[in-house]
């Protein structure tokens, strides 16, 4: 771990030249060099820095964060000002976010000696090729630049050839989404009338299963139909009144295209529940439910999810076939990812620390968690007022705008994008170097999600949360 320390600063102090900020390690264990990381930085010496933009460290929006946020001179700690993101005004994805807390240990935020070098190397037991697959799915797989399975995909896509329902649990990033898609795409083309829902809990999480789902069926005669709130309604009603094979949706949209009975459910026989624990955290238990009932008996269903808590036991009792369970987890976090906790001494301001941090050159593209859509909003404003290129996501944006800011980002045109959980549950965006928690995730499960989008597949990635104290 590492203490950030800084000199004292008045609030609202803009000025940030000169400051002699030092990240400095306690501990012994550290890899990272003890030298002091100067905090003095300009605008363009950073990967970051927006070429149109200087420093601009007096600049409206930074004032006006620092007002709000300074914890020195009597200010009021910052606490992410706003809602938390959870809420669901204009498509923050959840009916209503539990709002859980827990009481975080944080030493487990912290993992520096494990070593990718020292992983065991998986060998699947089947290859891409032993799976009874159509001709024409292997050969989408190879252009797709598989060449083994990953170990959740060793084991579910078999059974799920079979025929069998299936409960998956695996670490994020390990393939979940190939898990399903893989086989149910095969299924179709064996006969072209199955057709198949998945659910997901967040829009951005539905239009990537559609994308990826695009990719693996770029050769073959196969159509989707993405059904998310915040995009019109009257689009994928005329997309559903023409031939499909896959609907990919949210629980709220699904649930109101079903009750204007623009989904026949009588027709879809296969189902697939992803981040199924995500779902009912955000409270969408009621519309699955709901969505399940009105399915034929004799379907097939599977059901992934990072954890299995007594509400998704209840669920897969009442809607699984006996199911096979399958999980590959073996720890909570991959051991590629490194997590390392920033102390941030009572009476600094967290920014200048994170600005210190993104100045930093292995700092490439960086993923920042807020706590709440105000608090993610201003302090992406403030990163773009600084010379950062910065997008932000969060319930309180148009889908249009999410979906702008995250190709932004997934194009590398902005390398900063400050989220709330909600807006970044699932995604795969490949290369994140960091993902800063600025501030505290609400619970462990929270944490591991966060965390889980750098060190994808077998990259390497780090997690800095910060703690103040
Ligand atoms: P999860 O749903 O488990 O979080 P994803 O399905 O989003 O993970 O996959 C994570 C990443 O791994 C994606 O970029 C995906 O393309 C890649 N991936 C999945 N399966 C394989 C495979 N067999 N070989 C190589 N890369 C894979
Ligand atoms: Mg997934």
């Amino acid at each position: 771990m590492y203490t950030a320390k800084t000199s004292r600063r008045s609030a609202g102090s803009t000025a940030h030249s000169g400051s002699p900020y030092h990240a400095r390690r306690s501990g012994g264990t550290s890899t990272r060099s003890a030298s002091a990381t100067p905090f003095k930085r300009t605008a363009t010496s950073s990967s970051f820095a927006r070429s149109n933009s200087a420093g601009a460290p007096s600049s409206p929006s930074h004032a006006r964060y620092l007002a709000t946020t300074s914890r020195g001179a009597g200010a009021r700690p910052y606490r992410g000002g706003g809602r938390p993101s959870g809420g669901r005004s204009n498509g923050g994805g959840g009916r209503s976010h539990n709002q859980k807390t827990e009481r975080i240990d944080f030493s487990r935020f912290i993992n520096k000696a494990k070593t990718l070098d020292n992983a065991p190397i998986f060998t699947p037991a089947n290859n891409f090729t032993d799976f009874k697959l159509d001709p024409r799915v292997k050969k989408s797989i190879v252009s797709h630049g598989y060449t083994n399975p990953t170990p959740i995909q060793d084991q579910v896509i078999p059974l799920i050839l079979e025929g069998k329902d299936v409960v998956g649990m695996a670490n994020t990033g390990t393939g979940k989404t190939a898990a399903f898609l893989i086989p149910f795409i095969n299924k179709i083309l064996l006969n072209n009338r199955e057709k198949v829902i998945i659910i997901a809990p967040t829009r951005e999480l539905a239009i990537q299963i559609d994308d990826e789902l695009k990719k693996f069926t770029r050769d073959i005669r196969l159509f989707s139909v993405c059904c998310v709130g915040g995009a019109p309604i009257y689009k994928q009603i005329s997309q559903l009144r023409m031939q499909y094979n896959f609907i990919i949706g949210t629980p709220g949209r699904i649930k109101d295209l079903m009750t204007r009975r623009m989904i026949r459910t009588h027709e879809i026989k296969n189902v697939v529940l992803d981040e199924a624990d995500r779902m009912l955290d955000m409270g969408f238990s009621e519309d699955i439910r709901l969505i399940l009932s009105d399915m034929p008996k004799d379907r097939q269903t599977l059901c992934f999810s990072a954890t299995i808590p007594t509400e998704i036991e209840r669920l897969i009792k009442e809607f699984l076939k006996t199911p096979t369970y399958i999980s590959v987890k073996t720890q909570d976090v991959a051991v590629n990812i490194e997590q390392d906790v920033v102390y941030i001494p009572r009476g600094q301001n967290k920014l200048e620390v994170l600005y210190g941090l993104l100045a930093k050159a292995d700092l490439t593209k960086v993923l920042i968690f807020g706590r709440t859509k105000h608090g993610v909003e201003k302090l992406s404003d403030c990163l773009v007022a600084r010379g950062f290129k910065s997008e932000s996501i969060h319930g309180d944006k148009t889908q249009s705008k999410r979906q702008s800011s995250l190709k932004m980002f997934k194009d590398n045109h902005a390398n900063i994008l400050v989220a709330t959980d909600v807006a970044a549950r699932g995604l795969d965006i490949s290369d994140i170097s960091h993902v800063i928690n600025f501030d505290l995730p609400a619970t462990n499960d929270d944490y591991i999600h966060r965390i889980g989008r750098t060190g994808r597949g077998d990259k390497r990635g780090k997690a800095i949360t910060f703690v103040e104290r």
